[in-house]
């Protein structure tokens, strides 16, 4: 069940979200804290010969209403929920851009890219700066701190960005493709169908990607309990890829299974394990209803095993990994 406003509400909302964008960026109007000091890689040895990088490259700063919307306005239909979103002047502080390193014995696999001090730029926008460009430093505000760059992060785990062959992009908005361009030639990127498919006012950055053969897209050959359909990303099965679709129609995420336990790498398909708990719907999805699906087989899979389900902007990432690596 989704549900409407009235009819002079609905037209405050829309009025406010074209006043936005017709106004400055997000950082012209919202004094921006400062950058977090110096932020570094945390290594998690996963046991299995796994170990798991946590990357904050870049970071962001999104409405209240984009992270989560109040309860009275949850159930709104996909329509009204971005005018609803773009009406809030409340701005968070930074958060992180998590990109994730899985230092595997058989492959290397990046998890998206963090974002970069591009943002804004029209290089950075590209085929799309005359169009998204304009309007997405008035959604979000990012950017990324001297040394916070990907290959920096890269170079700090003691790996070379050469000895990444694949990229797995759970999404193509900008917080997560914001470093394409430092992925050698030699990196695939693997993006969803669904997520390839253009769809209006949708935020994909589509322009971003590679057009040199590099993206292919994700074949869900194999099934795994609740996840249904996903792609094995290794001979041993243990690294698959899965659709968590909602945030955007084509959002994936990574599953690094460890036998008697296992981590997803969720992506945006919630902000943090709560909002996949409550229910709670952000500002941002595309589709509610996919998002509401996509909570219950992450809720399903945690009860198949125990799983630690993190996502690119829980600031308690690094403390929640701790916490599964050394139980207790
Ligand atoms: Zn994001």
């Amino acid at each position: 069940m989704t549900k409407s406003l009235s009819l002079p509400r609905r037209l405050g909302h829309v009025a406010r979200m074209m006043t936005a964008f017709v106004g400055p960026p997000i950082a012209r109007w919202s004094p921006r804290p400062p950058l977090p000091a110096a932020p570094a890689p945390t290594a998690h040895d996963l046991g299995h010969g796994i170990t798991l990088w946590r990357l904050p490259v870049g970071v962001v700063r999104i409405r209240e209403r984009h992270r989560a919307l109040p309860t009275d306005l949850a159930e709104l239909d996909d329509k009204l929920r971005f005018p609803v979103m773009m009406s809030d002047r409340r701005i968070t502080g930074w958060l992180d851009c998590t990109a994730w390193l899985i230092d595997h014995p058989e492959r290397r696999i990046l998890v998206d890219t963090g974002e970069s001090a591009g943002f804004g730029t029209p290089d950075y926008f590209g085929a799309a700066a005359k169009s998204m460009g304009k309007i997405y430093p008035k959604i979000i505000d990012a950017t990324a701190a001297t040394g916070n760059d990907l290959p920096a992060m890269v170079a700090a785990t003691g790996h070379k960005m050469a000895d990444i062959d694949l990229c797995v992009l759970t999404h193509t908005h900008s917080d997560h493709v914001g470093n394409l361009d430092a992925l050698p030639a030699s990196t695939r990127m693997l993006v969803s169908p669904e997520e390839l498919v253009p769809a209006a006012r949708s935020g994909r950055l589509l322009p971003k990607l590679p057009q040199d053969g590099r993206v292919q897209q994700t074949v869900r050959d194999a099934t795994r309990g609740a996840f249904g359909p996903v792609m094995p990303l290794t001979a041993r099965g243990d690294v698959f890829v899965v659709p968590t679709p909602g945030h955007t129609a084509g959002h994936q995420s990574v599953v690094i299974d460890l036998g008697a336990r296992r981590i997803v790498l969720a992506g945006d398909a919630a902000f943090d394990e709560d909002q996949v708990v409550q229910g709670t719907i952000p500002g941002i999805v595309e589709q509610r209803a996919a998002t509401l699906a996509t909570y219950d087989r992450l809720r399903r899979a945690a009860q198949e095993k125990p799983t630690l389900t993190l996502f690119t902007h829980d600031p308690a990432n690094a403390a929640k990994l701790a916490a599964f690596v050394q139980p207790g």
